[in-house]
């Protein structure tokens, strides 16, 4: 049975971008006579806006897009995040890392790595269990251990295709627990995914590069991966995508019909107006059920 679900931060309204996104997975939904789930991912409570929450799903109400099941909080959810950090440590897929981030780019420099700016370090495994550990350093974050030999993740997106990417190169072991301690995005999503037996991620594209990341901490914890499709991102008049972040207006639901089909258009669906059957069935046809 189909199972898909749309997954706002609630650090502000939705805009124009959230709706095609949220769009997408419920049409997707649709069209495989699935369920479509709305959770509400506010792990990152500092960037959260208080009634976003709300806001977020008032607006998707707007377009007639209303979860199936009842919306879930991560926030309320620390307890399986915990259970599923425990599992990995008990695998040795997790460890507890006492860099700060100075410490990561004192030890990137001593290897002679300079990096792009604005590009994340990757993390140089400095208290990785078999390099010593933490060396009585107080326990900040908690790390997934990627395996040197095991980085190199293949998927295949439902709309981009075939994709790689070496998790160990390429982002290193990332983050489980922030040092603030807070839930990391990426275990975040992946227990909550497995929990509510989703089989369909449609997301926006910006999110496809997590992908590897989240396929390697589902085979870690033993948990199905879903099939993935990301779809495009809506540019704003600088060319950059549309985000909360800069400062994306709001999206006005005063005519959801306009606001959908603006959606729609996006996603190529309405050169073809008509029926939504229609509509439907072009989705199905042109984004095939798996990956
Ligand atoms: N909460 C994430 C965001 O709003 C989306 C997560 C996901 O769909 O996997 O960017």
């Amino acid at each position: 049975m189909y199972r898909g679900r749309f997954a706002p931060s609630p650090t502000g309204p939705l805009h124009a971008g959230s709706l095609v996104a949220a769009l997408a997975s419920w049409l997707d939904a649709r069209a495989h006579g699935g369920r479509w789930l709305v959770r509400m991912e506010d792990v990152d409570t500092p960037r959260c806006v208080p009634g976003a929450d709300e806001l977020i799903l008032q607006q998707l109400a707007a377009c007639g897009l209303v979860s199936d099941e009842p919306v879930l909080a991560q926030s309320q959810r620390g307890a399986l995040y915990q259970q599923a950090l425990d599992k990995l440590m008990e695998h040795g897929r997790a460890y507890p890392c006492g860099c700060s981030r100075k410490d990561i780019e004192a030890a990137l420099q001593a290897m002679g790595i300079t990096r792009a700016r604005h590009h994340a370090a990757v993390y140089p495994g400095t208290c990785r269990p078999d390099r010593g550990g933490l060396q009585g350093k107080r326990p900040r974050a908690w790390r997934f251990a990627v395996e040197p030999t095991g980085g190199n993740v293949h998927w295949t997106d439902r709309r981009l295709g075939p994709q790689t990417q070496n998790v160990a190169t390429e982002v290193g072991d990332f983050i489980l627990k922030r040092a603030d301690g807070l839930w990391a995005y990426q275990l975040a999503v992946v227990v909550d995914d497995a929990a509510q037996g989703i089989t369909h991620v449609v997301r926006g594209e910006d999110l496809a590069d997590n992908t590897a990341r989240q396929i390697l901490l589902q085979e870690a914890l033993g948990l199905p991966t879903p099939a993935y499709l990301h779809t495009p991102l809506v540019l704003g008049e600088n060319g950059e995508k549309l985000s909360k972040q800069n400062g994306a207006q709001a999206l006005d639901v005063s005519d959801p019909t306009a606001a959908l089909n603006q959606a729609a258009g996006h996603l190529g669906l309405t050169s073809h107006a008509g029926p939504p059957a229609a509509a439907l069935a072009r989705w199905v046809l042109a984004w095939p059920h798996t990956g």
